[in-house]
């Protein structure tokens, strides 16, 4: 039978994640309740911008905040570990390094988890692309290449959101060194097969002439450290190979008993809370809703705003509020030559569109830590100087993109820009 929630005088509520989703929800919960929050890695990481890295236009100081400040701003306390179990039946969970919490509702907000999808070889000898840290190590990785005599090889796995920015990176960076090359393979029919055609043939006039190779309807089939096997043509030779394509869902989800099946994400109800414990909610990437959504973080924010509303509900035993998702546009840089802003099926198009993305982030990351304080303050300076000087100025003093300001260019299904 599954508990109701016990209404102590301080109601203790455990959140398991803290990034997007999860640091939202403590930031909204109320310091009258037992809030701890635990996450196994001290730093919220802003995971849209981390392409940056690869360029170096980004540093990992520039898209980390402190968790154990930030939510003890919150008036909650921060445990740095990574839950390993939790029982909703006994409101119990145990984190890796064996601390035992009980609690009366639980926020889940693991998000999702580096898939290689069983190809031979690509656990060990692919770098992701999911945090802070390893897109630092792939800049790391590709200044050293960049600094090599003789031609060098990469190979970007995926040709979504993720790979086409990454590959816009990579041409801002070495674009001019004629000894790198770099091969994307998709295994879909284009470039961003979810979005317009005409992101995939813009895309493709600007890598005309660079020492880029586009290859789709391509899937990788093993992968050793000198070169990526795929299911049509010869071997591609790659120094570094960077695996861009896609998530799946945390093995935590099925063995916590809040997804049916392994692999599967966790149903909710459309207030956010669990479909199979009433004391569980399930938000962010790690959440399968009614309708599905976009994985995107302004949805897992927004979710986390959600059931930190319905917690306090829940416990007060009044009625849930309904989640009800707020669309908002996708911007989607190709280094410094070309950005897109997505907004339904729309599409509108200039380099000049860059100060755009910097100016989401710079927002919101104030948004997320307000500067109210000595560290924040810094922090935020330090954050738009950098956006500023290596990011915002190059890219509008260029000639280039000014004529691209005067030019935007608009496109959609089916029309051409
Ligand atoms: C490269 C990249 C680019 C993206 N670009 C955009 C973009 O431009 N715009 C946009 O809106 N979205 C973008 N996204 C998607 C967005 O980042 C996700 O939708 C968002 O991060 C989801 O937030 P979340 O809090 O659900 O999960 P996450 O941000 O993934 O956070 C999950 C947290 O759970 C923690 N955790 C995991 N397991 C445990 C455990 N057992 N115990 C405790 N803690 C645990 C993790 O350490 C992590 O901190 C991008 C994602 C990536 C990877």
């Amino acid at each position: 039978m599954p508990r109701s929630p016990v209404r102590t005088s301080q109601p203790r509520i455990a959140i398991v994640g803290a990034n997007f989703a999860g640091l939202t929800a403590a930031q909204q919960l109320s310091r009258r309740h037992s809030v701890t929050v635990f996450d196994p890695s001290p730093w919220f990481e802003w995971l849209p911008n981390i392409h940056e890295l690869l360029s170096g236009v980004k540093r990992p100081a520039d898209l980390r905040l402190s968790r154990k400040r930030l939510v003890a701003r919150a008036g909650h306390r921060f445990v740095r570990a990574a839950v390993a179990e939790l029982d909703a039946r006994r409101g119990r969970l145990e984190t890796a390094d064996g601390q035992r919490h009980e609690f009366d509702v639980a926020i889940v907000a693991v998000g999702g988890a580096h898939d290689t999808y069983g190809v031979p070889g690509a656990a060990r000898h692919v770098l992701p692309f999911d945090s802070v840290a390893d897109c630092d190590a792939i800049g790391r990785r590709l200044a050293a290449l960049a600094r090599r005599k003789g031609p060098n090889s990469i190979v970007i796995v995926g040709g979504g959101f993720e790979g086409v920015e990454a590959l816009g990176e990579i041409l801002r960076a070495y674009g001019r060194n004629e000894r790198l090359h770099v091969t994307l393979v998709e295994a879909g029919p284009r470039l961003l097969a979810a979005q317009p055609a005409g992101i995939d043939r813009r895309v493709r006039t600007h890598c005309a002439g660079r020492n880029v190779t586009l290859v789709t309807r391509t899937r990788v089939t093993r992968v050793t450290p000198s070169r990526v096997y795929v299911d049509s043509g010869r071997p591609l030779p790659s120094q570094l190979t960077i695996w861009t394509a896609g998530s799946s869902a945390s093995p935590l989800l099925h063995a916590w008993g809040l997804a049916q099946r392994p692999g599967g994400w966790a149903p909710v109800t459309q207030a956010l809370q669990s479909r199979r414990h009433a004391d569980v909610f399930v938000i962010g990437d790690a959440a399968a809703l009614p309708r599905p959504l976009d994985k995107q973080a302004y949805y897992a924010m927004q979710m986390g705003e959600c059931a930190a509303g319905n917690v306090e509900r829940l416990l007060a035993g009044r009625s849930l509020r309904n989640f009800r998702p707020f669309a908002k546009g996708m911007l989607l840089t190709f280094g410094d030559i070309d950005t897109f802003l997505l907004a339904g099926r729309s599409v509108v198009a200039s380099s000049a569109l860059a100060a755009a993305k910097e100016g989401v982030y710079q927002l919101t990351m104030a948004q997320i830590d307000p500067p109210l304080g000595g560290r924040s303050l810094q922090a935020l300076s330090g954050r738009l100087l950098g956006g500023a000087v290596r990011l915002v100025v190059p890219t509008l003093r260029s000639a280039q993109a000014r004529r691209a300001l005067a030019r935007l260019a608009y496109f959609g299904d089916g029309a051409r820009d």
